[in-house]
């Protein structure tokens, strides 16, 4: 890795290591975890993250099972489908591919998880244990963030820290993980873009995560120099993969800064598996 990459790989497999001892003791307990991916129809992208996790459980020895159901599902029947899957003792995590259909409220079916199966965080009274600042399954990017800033040994405590995008899944719960450490944390989205404030926010940033989902949106000179960036945007450019941050200029100002791909990616894969041995545990005990 160069200099001043933080390398996504290397965090996640040191988590991979670290629980393949779990697994092992989860089996001796009896305790078989088994994923289950809720999707609607074939959607290209929702079939590709379904496939890259399926690959990534089995490779660790976890089992992975696909349930696709029509897009014009009903929010109820959708809802019974997932209850079905709360109560099967043989189910120990269940996680949501986006996008549903249309007419269909995504907080109403993501509270509809059952609350020790949640492995991705999205259900309220988990997203609830994160302000409290005792996450247990919370969204695995936000934990990725977290632990990727952890691992650069950058001290949080009255830092400036500025997250862009404040999505459920990613933006809102990465900000309150490291209001936890004491930084000092600004919430931007459209509204502060829109208002022209954007640039103001993030030049001032000593730790700045971006989870926009749109390439180049933070140009690489808006970078306050040595300041510690993790890129969480994942968006197709042509035939490459690139991130949110104008990347080869950030590059040269920041201290630290995570490559897409290769940076948050891995680790949000290595903190799921994490998350659903945490369930499958939890579930035993319970
Ligand atoms: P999302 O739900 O679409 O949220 C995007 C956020 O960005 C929203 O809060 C949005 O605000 C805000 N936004 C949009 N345009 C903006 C602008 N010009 N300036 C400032 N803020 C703006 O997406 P997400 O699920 O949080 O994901 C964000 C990105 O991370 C995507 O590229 C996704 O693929 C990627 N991602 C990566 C991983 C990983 O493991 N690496 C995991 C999850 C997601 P409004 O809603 O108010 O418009």
């Amino acid at each position: 890795m160069e200099q001043n990459l933080i390398d996504g790989k290397a965090i996640a497999e040191k988590i991979k290591k670290e629980l393949v001892k779990e697994l092992a003791d989860l089996k001796k307990m009896g305790i078989k975890p088994k994923l289950v991916s809720v999707q609607l129809g074939e959607n290209f992208s929702a079939s590709v993250y379904a496939k890259q996790q399926k690959k990534n459980c089995e490779r660790f020895g976890i089992t992975y099972e696909q349930k696709i159901f029509d897009t014009d599902i009903r929010e109820a029947s959708l809802l019974a489908e997932i209850g079905k899957l709360n109560l099967d003792n043989t189910v120990t995590g269940i996680i949501l591919q986006l996008p549903l259909s249309e007419g269909i409220d995504l907080r109403m079916v993501r509270a509809g998880i059952a609350i020790g199966k949640d492995v991705e965080g999205v259900n309220p009274f988990n997203m609830g244990w994160i302000i409290y600042g005792r996450p247990f399954l919370a969204s695995c990017t936000a934990l990725a963030v977290k632990e990727i800033i952890e691992s650069t040994d950058v001290s949080l405590y009255g830092k400036e820290v500025v997250v862009v995008g404040h999505s459920d899944l990613v933006g809102k719960p990465v900000a309150l993980l490291l209001l936890d450490k004491l930084a000092t944390v600004s919430i931007c989205h459209i509204g502060t873009s829109e208002a022209g404030n954007l640039q103001d926010y993030v030049r001032k940033a000593d730790v700045l995560v971006v989870a926009v989902g749109k390439p180049g949106v933070i140009p690489g000179d808006w970078i306050k120099e040595g300041a510690v960036v993790v890129d969480v945007g994942i968006n197709r450019v042509g035939d490459k993969i690139t991130g949110d941050v104008e990347f080869e200029k950030a590059r040269l100002k920041a201290s630290l800064i995570t490559p897409v791909p290769g940076g948050v990616g891995p680790v949000t894969t290595a903190i799921l598996l994490r998350n659903v041995l945490k369930a499958a545990k939890w579930m035993k005990k319970s």
